[in-house]
């Protein structure tokens, strides 16, 4: 018998302690798999996804081995995207909290560079980010890798399917030959496979089976007209009330389409497509993570790599062209043992795309009719709001900071405060909205760490 606890790993006491605050009770199924072997220093390929508790695979070994005296750069994760990096950034940090001054570093594209060299000055142990920004770090010397000791490769197949090959090539052969290399993959090319026979040693390949088990979510399918799709998704939205649902379109457009008309319905909807600036794209994930949205209107490229899962609902407004996407999309709900619901609308002409998406699980699915739904025709609004503070890590804002002036000057009580993001040079506070306002007169009248702030509501 395999044992999942945490416990038979030879973890610090101080880390299991962590890891029980963080609600880590046992062992993912990819954890159980690749924990063990990465603790004793092998290198590895796995098949894994976002939500299968990766990151943990790779961060708790990598920090088991950081030396927080030395200030070189000890381990570095290379990610395809920003919001990846800045996901895995995060849980990064939490994994390291019971450990003191361990400093992680993002380097990211569509960033000035400025600030970045600044915190390199500075000294960072982890260095986080993606291929081509960390490239241009390594030609302006601002960044060194002679002293690292773990390399991973987040959603590698996806850095090479956008062209990085090169930039991560020139990175690795600035590390140290006597590395460990992790590398994470969802799917084995060719080309996978020959980065993994040239910059690891015998890797250990892992592969978990079944990523998510598909008899935990409800599938349903509802037929309707091209013409009145916006309205049938009003309808769904109605009937099933979802507490908060990403709804997928094909194209850009439709995502702006669809969130306009839900929001003339009077329904708390944000689109997020490759359009938007990444400043607005932190809000809006802000926004829908901290509740004070419940529907995202997302397309596929956009939706990719985000740290959003366990939702409730899944809704396919348009139905991905390939039977893989749909499972894909609906892999975000049903997860951590709770049910999941994936509702699809589909017209007359789609059909075969119903068939093909049965076929490629193995059974028979049917599509009803829109109208046998009925409902309200609205929702009820999300819980909270988001105010967004403008100051953050920055200026050594910290959660307890914020929710300190809510709760002691703005007398809010704590039951009323939800999540708190703080970013490099903002903060965001989820706040009930029935106190909304005089939270945000508070925070304006008061102070924050001694100093006042601009405040306002997103
Ligand atoms: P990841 O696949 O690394 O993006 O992780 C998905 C989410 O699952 C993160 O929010 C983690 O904090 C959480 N998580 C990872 N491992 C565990 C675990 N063993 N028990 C509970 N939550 C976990």
């Amino acid at each position: 018998m395999t044992d999942s606890s945490f416990a038979s790993l030879g973890l610090s006491k101080e880390q299991l302690a962590n890891l029980d605050s963080l609600g880590y009770e046992e062992m993912t199924a990819v954890q159980e798999k690749v924990l063990p072997l990465a603790l004793d220093g092998k290198d590895v390929i796995a098949q894994a996804k976002t939500g299968s508790g990766k990151t943990a695979t790779f961060a708790l070994p990598l920090l088991s081995k950081i030396n927080p005296r030395d200030f070189g750069a000890q381990a570095l994760i290379l990610c395809p995207t920003r919001e990846l990096a800045t996901q895995v950034a995060a849980e990064v940090r939490r994994l390291a909290r019971h450990q003191k001054n361990i400093k992680v570093v993002i380097l990211c594209g569509g960033q000035s560079i400025g600030p970045q060299i600044g915190s390199l000055e500075h000294g960072a142990h982890i260095v986080v980010g993606t291929p081509g920004r960390i490239k241009d770090h390594l030609r302006k010397k601002t960044l060194r890798l002679s002293r690292v000791n773990t390399l991973v490769l987040d959603e590698a197949d996806r850095m090479l399917d956008m062209g990085f090959m090169d930039d991560i090539e020139t990175i690795i052969k600035q590390t140290p030959r006597d590395r460990q290399t992790v590398l994470f993959s969802a799917t084995y090319p060719d080309n996978i496979e020959s980065l993994s026979e040239r910059f690891q040693q015998s890797p250990v390949k892992v592969s978990v089976e079944s990523l998510h088990d598909e008899g935990q979510i409800r599938q349903l399918f509802y037929l309707t007209q091209r013409s009145r799709k916006l309205d049938s998704l009003v309808k769904l939205l109605g009937h099933y009330q979802p507490e908060r649902a990403i709804v997928f379109c094909h194209t850009k457009d439709a995502t702006r389409e669809v969130s306009a008309h839900l929001q003339k319905m009077g329904i708390a909807t944000l689109a997020l497509n490759g359009d938007l600036e990444q400043r607005d794209r932190d809000q809006v994930l802000i926004q829908f993570r901290q509740q004070s949205c419940r529907i995202l209107v997302a397309t596929d490229v956009a939706a990719r790599g985000l740290d959003i899962h366990e939702l409730p609902v899944v809704i396919n407004y348009d139905l991905p062209k390939d039977p893989e996407s749909y499972v894909h999309r609906i892999g975000r709900t049903g997860r951590a043992g709770k049910e999941g619901l994936a509702l699809s609308l589909l017209t007359d002409r789609e059909q075969h795309k119903l068939d093909g998406i049965g076929a490629f699980q193995g059974s028979h699915l049917t599509a009803e009719p829109i109208e046998t739904l009925n409902g309200s025709a609205t929702m009820t609004p999300p819980d909270f709001v988001t105010l967004c503070i403008a100051a953050g890590r920055k200026e050594k804002i910290r959660p307890g900071d914020i929710l300190g002036a809510l709760t002691g000057e703005a007398g809010i009580p704590g039951s009323a405060v939800g999540k708190i993001d703080i970013l490099e040079y903002a903060a965001y506070v989820a706040i009930h909205h029935n106190v909304v306002a005089k939270a945000l007169e508070g925070l304006q009248r008061g102070r924050i760490k001694g100093r006042s702030f601009k405040i306002r509501k997103l």
